[in-house]
């Protein structure tokens, strides 16, 4: 079976794909990258460092902030936008055109074709890439949709002369899912960082902090990491914990935290 390149950025979907990778292919066939790209905080990157080394695989750490410097994105170190707060489905309501304030600049287009120069260089026949379902969704974050998906794999194939393909398993799960199998492959989620902001302990509010503390509750399990406030009683957290069969009034209160 061929090797792999897995986009490691130490949260919960990266984690769940390198975690299925050495499952299916083994430790020593599986190399992670981690792309620095001038986000506000070096969380991310201590998280991608801890769980490849928890899995031992190779771990490959590059730096790609000079793109970004004349970008206002609110994950940048050099933009003074503020991390919105509330669920995905909140900040949604927000923007004119859907997408996020947190959408860094065809990040992830520049990821997966730096990432395929690797996989190409190292003899890997595969590109593991993160994208799910809730990123794409209403248009949040365009460059996690299957179409993008499917544009770029050809793109890589062609341009690799069909010697590297992306694969993306979580492309039509939600974040519920991806918590659910990575729960069954055992990945260490007490090593992972997701939070947008950069404090000692993670938010708690940011969407990024909401999407995955809901995706523990809806498995029915507590996230193992500790949070610095409750979750945020916004209209799309109450609706989400409706929907989780959950009373927004108990759990915004007395989520464990
Ligand atoms: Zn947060």
């Amino acid at each position: 079976m061929g090797s792999k390149v897995v986009l490691l950025s130490g949260g919960i979907d990266s984690s769940t794909l390198l975690a299925a990778a050495v499952d299916n292919v083994g430790y020593d066939n599986v190399t992670a990258l981690t792309l620095f790209y001038g986000q506000k905080h070096a969380k991310e990157l201590e998280s991608a460092k801890a769980i490849a080394d928890f899995y031992g695989v190779k771990h490959l750490v590059k730096d790609l902030a000079g793109v970004f410097d004349l970008s206002d994105s609110a994950l940048l170190q050099a933009s003074d936008n503020q991390v919105p707060t509330g669920s995905y489905a909140d900040a949604q309501t927000r923007e004119a055109d859907g997408m996020s304030k947190t959408y860094v600049p065809y990040r992830n287009g520049l990821f997966l074709s730096y990432a395929a120069a690797i996989a190409y260089s190292v003899g890997a026949e595969h590109v593991y890439y993160d994208a799910h379902a809730d990123d794409a969704a209403g248009n949040a974050y365009p460059d996690c949709s299957s179409v993008f998906y499917e544009a770029q794999n050809r793109a890589i194939w062609e341009g690799t002369g069909k010697k590297v393909a992306l694969v993306a398993p979580l492309i039509s799960m939600n974040k519920a899912e991806v918590v659910k199998w990575g729960l069954k492959l055992g990945v260490p989620y007490e090593l992972t960082w997701s939070c947008y902001e950069g404090g000692e302990l993670a938010c708690g509010q940011c969407g990024t902090c909401v999407d995955r503390r809901l995706a523990f509750l809806a498995n029915g399990v507590v996230d193992p990491i500790k949070y610095a406030k409750p979750l945020p009683a916004t209209e799309g957290v109450r609706q989400a914990l409706l929907q989780l069969g959950l009373d927004p009034d108990e759990h915004l209160e007395n989520i464990p935290y």
